[in-house]
């Protein structure tokens, strides 16, 4: 099963944050706490820019 990853950058204080696509939760930025990615359901929304965005393959 591969996971997708966002590498977003905080709108607020642009802290760069490595971010999984399916967050099951809100995820803040750990610098200034901004909220940078929403569940909603199946994908999550991400507030700031993403600027890479990562595909981990996963052999287990
Ligand atoms: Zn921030």
């Amino acid at each position: 099963m591969a996971g997708q990853f966002y590498r977003v950058t905080c709108p607020d204080c642009e802290n760069e944050q490595t971010l999984y696509g399916k967050a099951a939760s809100d995820v803040a930025c750990a610098v200034c706490g901004h909220v940078l990615a929403r569940p909603t359901g199946g994908k999550a929304v991400f507030e700031g820019e993403v600027t890479e965005t990562i595909t981990r393959q996963n052999h287990a």
